[in-house]
């Protein structure tokens, strides 16, 4: 997919950059994609590993009640097989424990495998060798079936094939017998190996295609920022996070002052021109993973950041004000100076709950009109403990004033 780098987030940049060569995603993206994979695998996966322990307790009680079972066989049941199959349905629920989940279901399929080898060899021994075809079939499972990541296949089904083979070795089987099954065994790898390679190979290509789609979908075409959409889930989501963890958020609202008359003046490619430059500045002010910076309208920015303010914070709207007028973009038409210029309104709140996100956003946006009011190219800061919000309040009383 050819997107230009700056429409893409950091992550799925990167990600596009290292390609896919080594079956792995950079961190973040692989801890995203294991959990997407977990849950297209599991409706099949669950069933089959409840239906393995249904399995050993019905085969284990039958066989204690029929002293058909050594005692080592039970307890190996009960004391692993059993315990190690709950833990990896436990852990296909649990989203925050997903790096467990492919270590645990590899090391269930390989204990299956290694008792259904003991079976099978036992079987052969005894002079019925048909049970062969369930290793067979078991190691086609591993590879193919139960949504295992290919080296976790891998590392499953070799283990399975070499204790069959050590097996064959040990209990001296004929040498026809041990070809045809060394011949079966390496086939059904290969096969096995290059169909689970293919198939993880789509998937993780379909997965990063679908990840720069959803990221151009957040993102605005012009400048690279995210978009209004994004945007408005953003604010949403870290309100109740800066609520959950009693955490301060700044709102800046930055508006290019009189762009109507820049447009008017040097026409509109020089304004998109002027747009993106001004949005470069926005960006930098996005230092830390849950800062935000969004194109929210024609010429009007957001710059969100996360956290307690600090002096950083603080001085950045001084400093994001001065860094657009240094652009030093001509602009003959503006009675702020002869540069294109940007007012900023900033809230600083504190949510709470009697406070509203809309009225946050409504305080940023009354700071910013006041900046506009009081000539622009300015700053103006609204702190929550300081200012009483009541919506639309202030703009009602200014209307009020303004009419009058
Ligand atoms: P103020 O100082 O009060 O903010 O005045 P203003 O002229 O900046 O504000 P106004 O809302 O009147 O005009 C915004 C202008 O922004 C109108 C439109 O020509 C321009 N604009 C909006 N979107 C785009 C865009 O994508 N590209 C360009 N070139 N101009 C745009
Ligand atoms: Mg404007
Ligand atoms: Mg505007």
């Amino acid at each position: 997919m050819s997107v230009p780098e700056q429409h893409l987030s950091t992550l799925v940049a990167e990600q596009r950059r290292r390609g896919l060569s080594s079956l792995r995603f950079t961190r973040f993206v692989e801890e995203q994609f294991r959990r997407r994979y977990a849950e297209i695998n599991l409706p099949k996966v669950r069933p089959l590993l409840m239906l393995a322990a249904f399995g050993i307790c019905v085969s284990t009680a039958l066989g204690i009640a029929r002293h058909s079972v050594s005692a080592t066989t039970a307890i190996f049941d009960i004391a692993v097989m059993l315990p190690l199959l709950t833990a990896t349905l436990v852990a296909s629920y649990q989203t925050e424990r997903q790096f467990l989940y492919q270590p645990l279901l590899a090391v269930s399929m390989l204990c299956i495998g290694l008792i259904i080898s003991s079976i099978s060899l036992r079987a052969s021994l005894h002079g019925t060798p048909y049970f062969f075809a369930a290793i067979v079939a078991w190691i086609f499972m591993v590879w193919l079936s139960v949504g295992l990541l290919f080296w976790y296949a891998a590392g499953t089904a070799i283990a399975i094939s070499v204790t069959y083979a050590w097996g064959l070795v040990h209990w001296s089987f004929g040498h026809q017998e041990s070809v045809f099954a060394g011949f079966m065994l390496l086939s059904v790898n290969s096969i096995g190996a290059l169909c689970c390679f293919q198939l993880e190979s789509t998937t993780r290509t379909a997965y990063r295609d679908k990840c720069i789609l959803e990221d151009l979908a957040e993102r605005d075409g012009l400048t690279g920022l995210y978009n209004r959409r994004a945007y408005n889930g953003y604010m949403e989501r870290i309100w109740r996070q800066s609520r959950r963890e009693q955490n301060q958020l700044t709102v800046m609202l930055v508006d290019i002052d009189h762009f109507k008359a820049y447009n008017d003046l040097y026409g509109h490619q020089a304004g998109d021109d002027a747009l993106k430059r001004v949005a470069q500045v926005i960006a930098m002010g996005a230092q830390r993973p849950l800062d935000f910076a969004a194109r929210i309208g024609g010429e009007e920015f957001a710059l969100v950041l996360y956290g307690p303010a600090s002096e950083y914070g603080r001085d950045l709207p001084g400093l994001i004000r001065q860094r657009v007028a240094e652009l030093a973009i001509p602009h003959a038409e503006s009675s702020t100076g002869p540069v294109l210029t940007a007012s900023v309104g900033v809230a600083i709140v504190t949510p709470d709950a009697e406070r509203s996100l809309a009225g946050a956003v409504q305080m940023a946006d009354e700071a910013l009109y006041q900046a506009k009011e009081e000539g622009r190219n300015r700053v103006v800061v609204k702190e929550s403990r300081l200012t009483h919000i009541q919506t639309g309040r202030f703009r009602a009383h200014r209307q009020r004033q303004h009419a009058g």
